[in-house]
């Protein structure tokens, strides 16, 4: 595991060089924020690495229910019986094992690793939708790569993790954008329409920092996410 620091948001990286999936710490002031919950075997890191903060975890976010996202939080909740799960309405159904598609949604199926029903033990108790705010966190509604993907923006620096609804390992990209040296999150990307309205939104966001499930950080990254969102719109204009 590598911990990369930059000011109060931290990234946790496992197994970075076959597979890096990241998940965040965010220090408030007294307490800290676990933004995803990496693999099944991450919980141990996770907790040690609270433990040298020095401040203890009090909430959990969920920015969507794939499994490299999910894998550790029935272990957390366990082991921090206290802290609140937050996750956006619309996904919290995947998170109990329910793929259907509302009406209103691109009918297409939702794909990548989606828990089977009753397997996850964990029930949130925080529905969050776009605008909410956790600690010092915004909620900004984010789908496409699932249906009810969220970024979280932190209100004092705007430090923007965004999980999986853009990645940087093998290429910055708008999820559903292959890039042949990382293809996995846009395999498992269910609406690339929806997913690039939201890097639209990600992008007036004004970020000055971009923190996704699969890839470094990247500082002042607009430019970036703009060539993304252009690189996109080119190969999708005949198909959507
Ligand atoms: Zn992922």
């Amino acid at each position: 595991m590598k911990i990369t620091k930059r000011e109060s948001t931290y990234q946790l990286s496992f197994m970075p060089r076959i597979f890096p999936a990241n998940c965040f710490i965010i220090e408030e002031e007294k307490e800290l924020t676990l933004i995803d919950c990496a693999l099944p075997y991450s919980y141990k890191a996770i907790l040690q690495t609270s433990a040298q903060i020095g401040k203890p975890i009090t909430r959990i976010v969920l920015t969507h229910a794939h499994s490299d996202h999910i894998g550790s939080l029935d272990s957390l909740k366990q082991a921090l019986p206290e802290a609140d799960v937050f996750i956006s309405k619309r996904e919290e159904k995947l998170l109990r094992g329910e793929t259907s598609i509302e009406k209103e949604e691109e009918q297409t199926p939702i794909r990548g690793g989606v828990p089977a029903p009753k397997s996850i033990k964990t029930v949130p108790n925080q529905l969050v939708e776009d605008g909410d705010n956790i600690g010092s966190l915004q909620v900004l509604f984010t789908p496409g790569h699932t249906p009810g993907s969220i970024s979280l923006l932190d209100r004092r620096n705007r430090h923007l993790i965004v999980g999986d609804a853009m990645q940087t390992r093998g290429g910055i990209a708008v999820s559903g954008d292959t890039r042949p040296w990382f293809p996995f999150p846009a395999m498992a990307t269910w609406s690339k329409q929806t997913s690039l309205a939201s890097v639209r939104k990600i992008s007036e966001a004004n970020p000055t920092l971009l923190a996704v499930g699969h890839g470094n950080m990247i500082e002042n990254p607009n430019d970036q996410i703009t060539i993304a969102i252009q690189r996109a719109q080119n190969k999708w204009k005949e198909q959507i």
